[in-house]
């Protein structure tokens, strides 16, 4: 069993498809075993995202994932990494699979919907940034 953090980002609220992201995932057999509602400040944003923080869209990115509320949530299931980034789709919804939610939802590659760990490692450090072991129901 494996582990990782996933993002519905401020434009996936605003545009209320909260159920409907959660559902592609569930539909799949993976497992939400934490969730919240939360806003980010800039500096909570800019923390998360630290690893881009040399990219020309970084300032842009961080505003826009502190513009309203998102809900953070820890997924469960065999393979999980990958497979929520295959049901998420590519980073720009242009190069999106059909029938993936950047395909289905995106704008453009910024208000993207959907956050997903890209690695164990990452996903580890991305859950303890929102979560601790009490708040998860593995
Ligand atoms: P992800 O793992 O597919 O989310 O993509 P990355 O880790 O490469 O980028 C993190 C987030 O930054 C993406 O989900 C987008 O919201 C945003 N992003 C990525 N590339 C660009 C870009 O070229 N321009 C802008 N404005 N935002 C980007
Ligand atoms: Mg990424």
């Amino acid at each position: 069993m494996q582990r990782t953090l996933s993002i519905v980002k401020p434009d996936g609220v605003g545009k209320q498809i909260i159920g409907k992201v959660i559902s592609m995932f569930e539909e799949k057999g993976i497992k939400v075993i934490g969730m919240r509602m939360l806003s980010l400040t800039r500096e909570k944003a800019k923390g998360f995202y630290r690893v881009h923080k040399d990219r020309p869209f970084f300032d842009s990115l961080t505003d826009f994932m502190s513009s309203g509320p998102v809900v953070v949530m820890v997924l469960e299931g065999e393979d999980v990494i990958n497979r929520v980034r295959g049901i998420m789709g590519a980073t720009d919804p242009k190069k999106a699979d059909k029938g993936t939610i950047r395909n289905m939802f995106a704008s453009d590659i910024e208000k993207n919907i959907v956050h997903g760990s890209d690695s164990p490692e990452n996903a580890a450090t991305e859950i303890s940034y929102f979560f601790s072991e009490m708040d998860i129901n593995g």
